[in-house]
């Protein structure tokens, strides 16, 4: 029996192992540091208080149950020695006959990594919960101090990268403000906030057709969102946020901007690129170990197009596939294929009934995009529970323009070490 380890139960690792699963001659191993798989498309709708956590993640060990032959095991990887074909983790150490690296990406922020307590970015649960507590703490703030006059700088949210994250996070702010809040409060205007999505290149959605982005910039303008292109941050501080000389005061600032790979990449001493992935073969195995596989959004696979492909689900989870085809094909004694990628194209939404669709030849903005982008995140999704509360949260939100996870919550949870008498 041949031993796969798997890094990661994100796209890639879970889809890898399914196949492999349904294998009589391999047993698997997917390690992975948390015990769900997260549905990463939808965070921001956990960070903007549509969905709750619990609605776009499943536990792994429960997805892959099924499978009798794949293991699940709750840790941190830290190291590989390929020479050994060892890997190591904070619970233990394995020795692999194949290893399937599919850990991810972090976000980076280009070497100013203080940015981060300031600007928070969008990739962990974690993230998703301490962005809700800002964005909605901003509210009751500017609510409290109103007389002192400092709702302006309270209500101002800045959104940094104009990618599909920054986009959606941005347009969602805006409806949020536009339709949820616009009642529940007494001093503050809710629909005078002032939203300000910033990105560096010269248009918002560069991986979107010209006129898509043009749309969905409209959009986001309907929505009561500046668009500021050609704006690339030079400093993040507790005041706001610097463009050059340009300075914007604002409370809130969140970083939609820029991939960083993990340290993890680095200590397979192969090839990187600038972003710190590691650079495959046509197979998705690296050069010297080929045994060594590496998928989703950790892997630089520029062989189909001549640049990489982008980071997306669709590609991690046809790369997980497709390398435990090819580990089978190989125990089976015939030839590993090359990958290649089917492009399913992309979606993105700017909030209540207004969505761009760029899958090939089919370009097209407004409610019927946004139709598609609903349908196609359902199906995506994990898990027929999820599915139905999604939907569920999404008719009611529809019906009654509300959001059902509108809590503020507090990270600290002892009782007796919460500040002043009345902790
Ligand atoms: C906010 C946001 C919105 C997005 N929206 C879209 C979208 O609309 N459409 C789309 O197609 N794509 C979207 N993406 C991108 C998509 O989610 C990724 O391309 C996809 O998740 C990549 O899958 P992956 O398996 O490579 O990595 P991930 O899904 O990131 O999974 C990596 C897994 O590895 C685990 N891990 C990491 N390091 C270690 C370690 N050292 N030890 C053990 N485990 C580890 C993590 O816990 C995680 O479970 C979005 C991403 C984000 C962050």
């Amino acid at each position: 029996m041949h031993h796969v380890v798997i890094v990661g139960g994100g796209f890639a690792g879970l889809n890898g192992a399914k196949l492999l699963g349904k294998s009589k001659s391999v047993a698997v191993t997917l390690i992975d540091r948390e015990n769900y798989h997260l549905f990463q498309p939808l965070l921001y709708q956990v960070a903007m208080a549509a969905l709750s956590p619990a609605d776009i993640a499943s536990p792994i060990r429960s997805i892959l149950s099924e499978y009798h032959n794949v293991k699940v095991l709750l840790g941190e990887v830290v190291g590989v020695d390929p020479r050994r074909n060892r890997l190591f983790a904070d619970i233990g150490e394995y020795n692999y006959d194949y290893l399937i690296l599919a850990c991810g990406v972090r976000h980076s922020y280009f070497g100013r990594e203080n940015w981060e307590k300031w600007a928070p970015g969008l990739k962990t649960i974690e993230q998703a919960l301490e962005i809700r507590r800002r964005v909605l703490t901003a509210f009751e703030r500017a609510e409290r101090d109103m007389a002192a006059n400092q709702a302006g700088e309270r209500l101002t949210f800045i959104i940094v990268g104009g990618g599909p994250t920054g986009v959606e996070l941005a347009g969602a702010i805006g409806e949020m403000c536009r339709f949820t809040l616009a009642r529940d409060f007494r001093r503050i205007d809710p629909i005078s906030t002032r939203i300000i999505l910033l990105e560096a290149g010269e248009r918002i959605l560069p991986s979107f057709s010209v006129k898509l982005a043009g749309r969905a910039a409209r959009d986001l303008v309907n929505l009561g969102v500046e668009v500021k292109t050609s704006s690339k941050v030079t400093d993040i501080n507790a005041e706001g946020v610097a463009i050059g000389t340009e300075k914007i005061r604002a409370d809130t600032v969140l970083w939609a901007a820029g991939i960083r790979a993990p340290a993890l990449a680095r200590k397979l001493g192969g090839e990187l690129d600038a972003q710190g992935r590691i650079i495959v073969e046509p197979d998705l195995s690296l050069h010297y170990y080929p045994n060594i596989f590496v998928a989703g959004d950790l892997a630089h696979f520029a062989h189909q197009t001549g640049e990489p492909l982008p980071g997306l689900a669709p590609v991690a989870l046809q790369q997980g596939r497709s390398i435990a085809k090819n580990i089978m094909r190989e125990l089976a004694d015939q030839p590993r294929r090359n990958f290649i990628y089917r492009d399913k194209g992309q979606v993105a939404t700017i909030g209540r009934g207004r969505a761009v669709v760029d899958i090939g030849k089919m370009k097209f903005g407004g409610f019927f995009a946004w139709l598609v982008w609903l349908i196609v995140h359902i199906y995506y999704l994990t898990g027929f529970k999820n599915r139905l509360s999604v939907t569920l949260n999404w008719g009611w939100s529809f019906l009654t323009f509300r959001r059902g996870a509108r809590l503020i919550v507090s990270k600290e949870w002892r009782f007796y070490h919460r500040s002043g008498e009345n902790g």
